[in-house]
């Protein structure tokens, strides 16, 4: 999908490339990646980097001669094969975890008309499905740890950027924002956070850990 403009950093694409990724991210990385054309090319360099990397494990270290005969192997590499053709109306690795299609999606409100589906994933951080009417804003919040979210339909905006379909926004700690969906269709999301997030206002406070949020 070549409108997309908000990409995965490298730390995700070598975390997800070496397997050291709660799964709720896992997710939401490998349906970005099915994707986006330039994340996928870029996860396939760090794939072989590491395979590379594991080769030469018993050498010397690696001196400038080895580093360039490094990258032609990365160059030369066999490509890894991710689907990149969504197999229904969701990209094939959210499919998997969803049950087939949007419509097997088993929404859940949790006020101001957004629903929600938390996938089942590893416990160390969650994944959700969110379903946001145009127009409307998410709660005001915060993010202890990272959140990740990918927009699969319709569009989101906050205070800095518009996030479209392939979209993906990477908070951290620091990023207080107000997301609003743009008017019009639903926007649907895959969101994941490894900790709460932290709202600012009180009401859904109280109603968080009732919904997992
Ligand atoms: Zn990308």
């Amino acid at each position: 999908m070549s409108s997309i403009k908000h990409h995965l950093n490298d730390a995700l694409l070598m975390g997800y490339s070496a397997g050291t990724l709660p799964e709720a991210f896992n997710v939401v990385i490998a349906t970005h990646v099915s994707l986006c054309d330039e994340c996928r090319a870029r996860l396939e360099a760090f794939d072989a980097l590491g395979g590379t990397l594991l080769d030469d494990v018993d050498e010397a270290p690696m001196d400038e001669r080895s580093f360039a005969s490094c990258m032609t192997r990365i160059a030369n590499a066999d490509r890894v094969p991710v689907p990149a053709a969504p197999v229904t109306d969701l990209p094939a690795p959210l499919a998997a975890y969803v049950g087939g299609c949007l419509d097997a999606v088993s929404w859940r409100r949790i006020g101001g008309g957004v629903s929600q589906a938390i996938l089942k994933t590893s416990k160390s951080a969650t994944v959700r499905m969110l379903r946001i009417p145009g127009g409307v804003e998410m709660p005001d919040h915060g993010h202890r740890g990272t959140e990740l979210t990918l927009v699969l339909r319709g569009a989101f905006r906050d205070e800095q950027d518009r996030f479209g379909p392939g979209d993906i926004e990477i908070a951290n700690e620091d990023h207080v924002h107000h997301p609003v969906a743009e008017p019009g269709e639903d926007c649907i999301c895959l969101a994941a956070s490894d900790a709460p997030l932290r709202f600012n206002t009180l009401l859904p406070r109280i109603a968080q850990p009732f919904f997992r949020i």
